[in-house]
Parts: C-alpha cells; sequence; structure tokens
C-alpha cells in the first residue's frame, strides 16, 4: 500500500487503525507506535570508518533501508507525521525521516530519492554553516578532521584520564569518539578549551581542517537557495540552534541566545515562522532542564530529542521522541545489504 499521493485526510484515515508496538520502550507502555527516524548525512561512498562513526551512510545504503524497511512498515512524509503528531493520532508501524545539521548530501541525494517516492522529510538547519561561509565549519566536524589528517600517533589530554594511542585508522576513530563523547557533554567553557586543546597536541591547524572541509563534498552543508528548493518540494525545515553546541551546557544567556538567533533568522530570511526545533546531539544528558521551556517561549511549537519513546505530542510537546538510525536498524533487526 502506498499512501504517498493520496490527500493527507485519506493518509490520516487510512492509517488511524489499531497498532502494534515497536521498539522496547513503546512495548512497555503499550502506546501506538510511530517513528520519526534520525538521520545526517547521505554520500555517495565509498564509505570509511570515520564516516561510518559520524554518522553519514551511502547513497545505495539509504535506498536499500527504504526498500527494506517499506516491506515492514508505512513510510510516511514527515508533514503527515506532523499533522497525526498535532492531532493526538498515532499510525500503525509508520516512519518518516528527518535529517539534522543541513548537509548538502541530503539536497543532492536524498531529495530526488524522496520525491520519486512522493515523500517529504524535515531538516533541522543551524544558520551560521548555511551554504558553507569561509572559516566556518561544525566544531564536531573540526575534531573528526583533526584525527584524520594528524600525523601524530598518540596524545594525552588534560580532559581524559589516559594517554590515547591511535596509529591505526580503527584507532583514530575510536580516540576521536572517546574525545568527542566527554567535550559534548561539559559545560562550555570547559568545551572550548578542551577543543582547542586537542588541535593543539594533534598538531592541526584550523586553516588545514578548512582546506581539508573545503575541497570535500561531504563535509558541505546546504545553501539558502537549496533550503528554499526543499520548502518548495513540501519539506518541513526546523531549527536546529545555532552553533550545534550542548544546550544543557550553556549559560542561561547563552541558550537563550543559541534558541533564538536562529528563530530570527529563519523569520527575517526566508519568513518562515513556527519551525520545530531539535536539540543538537538531543539525549536527555544533552537537552537538560531548561531548553524546552526556552524552546517554547521562543514561539516553536514542537521540539524533538533522540530518546526514543511513543510519538505522543500529549506528555511534552518540546521533549518529543525520536530514534537515531542505527538505533532503529538494531532495535528492529534490520540488516542492509
Ligand atoms: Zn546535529
Amino acid at each position: 500500500m502506498c499512501l504517498c499521493n493520496e490527500p493527507v485526510q485519506d493518509v490520516l484515515h487510512t492509517l488511524r487503525i489499531p497498532v502494534s508496538p515497536l521498539t522496547a520502550e513503546i512495548a512497555q507502555t503499550n502506546e501506538p507506535a510511530m517513528h520519526l527516524i534520525c538521520l545526517h548525512n547521505v554520500v555517495p561512498g565509498p564509505i570509511d570508518a570515520f564516516d561510518e562513526k559520524c554518522s553519514r551512510i551511502s547513497v545505495a545504503e539509504f535506498e536499500a533501508f527504504l526498500d527494506r524497511v517499506s516491506e515492514q512498515f508505512e513510510l510516511i512524509s514527515y508533514s503527515v507525521y506532523e499533522t497525526l503528531l498535532r492531532e493526538g493520532e498515532a499510525a500503525s508501524r509508520a516512519l518518516a525521516l528527518s535529517f539534522d545539521d543541513g548537509f548538502r548530501g541530503v539536497y543532492d541525494y536524498v531529495l530526488p530519492v524522496l520525491r520519486e517516492r512522493n515523500l517529504d522529510a524535515v531538516a533541522f538547519i543551524n544558520p551560521p554553516v548555511i551554504g558553507n561561509p569561509p572559516g566556518t565549519l561544525f566544531h564536531f566536524l573540526e575534531l573528526e578532521i583533526a584525527f584524520r589528517i594528524t600525523d601524530q600517533q598518540e596524545a594525552a589530554f588534560s580532559f581524559l584520564d589516559a594517554p590515547l594511542y591511535f596509529a591505526s585508522e580503527k584507532a583514530r576513530v575510536k580516540a576521536m569518539k572517546s574525545v568527542k563523547k566527554h567535550l559534548k557533554a561539559i559545560p562550555e567553557i570547559d568545551r572550548a578549551a578542551g577543543h582547542a586543546e586537542v588541535l593543539e597536541r594533534l598538531r592541526v591547524g584550523r586553516g588545514a581542517i578548512h582546506a581539508y572541509a573545503a575541497g570535500r563534498s561531504s563535509f558541505q552543508t546546504m545553501t539558502e537557495d537549496e533550503l528554499r528548493d526543499l520548502r518548495s518540494a513540501g519539506w518541513t525545515i526546523g531549527s536546529h540552534g545555532m552553533s550545534h553546541r550542548t544546550l544543557s551546557m550553556l549559560p542561561a544567556d547563552e541558550l537563550d541566545h543559541e534558541i533564538e538567533m536562529a528563530r530570527a533568522y529563519f523569520a527575517d530570511t526566508f519568513g518562515w515562522h513556527d519551525l520545530p526545533f531539535a536539540y543538537p546531539y538531543g539525549d536527555i544528558v544533552h537537552v537538560g532542564e531548561a531548553a524546552p521551556a526556552r524552546v517554547a517561549a521562543a514561539g516553536h511549537p514542537i521540539a524533538y530529542t533522540t530518546v526514543p519513546g511513543p510519538s505522543d505530542i500529549g506528555t511534552n510537546p518540546h521533549r518529543l521522541p525520536r530514534i537515531d538510525y542505527k538505533r532503529f536498524l538494531r532495535e528492529e533487526g534490520i540488516l542492509l545489504g
């Protein structure tokens, strides 16, 4: 059954059928089963170990994913998903797709593939990196590239108990993962200092990092015109805050700045209001106590974590669930290619 070309009300009617539990969390609560999957970048490939750990998947894997889940689930447009959510409805075994961080691969590869299937999705965007302004790059990409290009084979960091050794690519990826995991869960002032320390200890300058990123499409982000194209194609654009810092780790004034500056950008540049919001990183520890109320106060009607759970807007519209792509595959026992 394909619901893609049906009017929204027909789709809603069709989907209002008894539901079955999907994940362990949902099974426990016996709530209706509808998922919003969290993806990031889709690239031509081949995928290396860094790509794998940094949430990049190949175009071939993305298409295999769509084919495979279509056998067991109803792939629905995000626009339909949000309508169902707002109406307090649930769809049976339904999946919608979200893409964080605004990477160019979403425009180049995801948009045409979903268009063929008459599906739309939501893209959560950080304004400062739109269109790759010179000298701007997500800080987590700076770390990734530093570990990719360093000629060091070990380093000690003041924020980790033991030195890290990384002679092989596998060991570098593991070291990167340890560093990123630590830095995204500490107060912002310490994170910034730790970030600078990593670049220094790895002996990699920002100039080399940015030159590396500029020559590779997988590090590029969408332009304003490409975001307009997505909207014209029925996609939803959402805010991911300004600088992809951990909201729970920011002082109150910087937290409001992260949320409000992004909201104002979308309103002033595009005339887009009342956008959904997605918390950077998205686990409970990264969202924190204060951010949901501040996101609500800034006028975002809904906000997504990356904590899986029942798609129920009634509990808290600013702590809505999503599920990471890889976690979803693991929990559902889906093997691709
Ligand atoms: Zn993100």
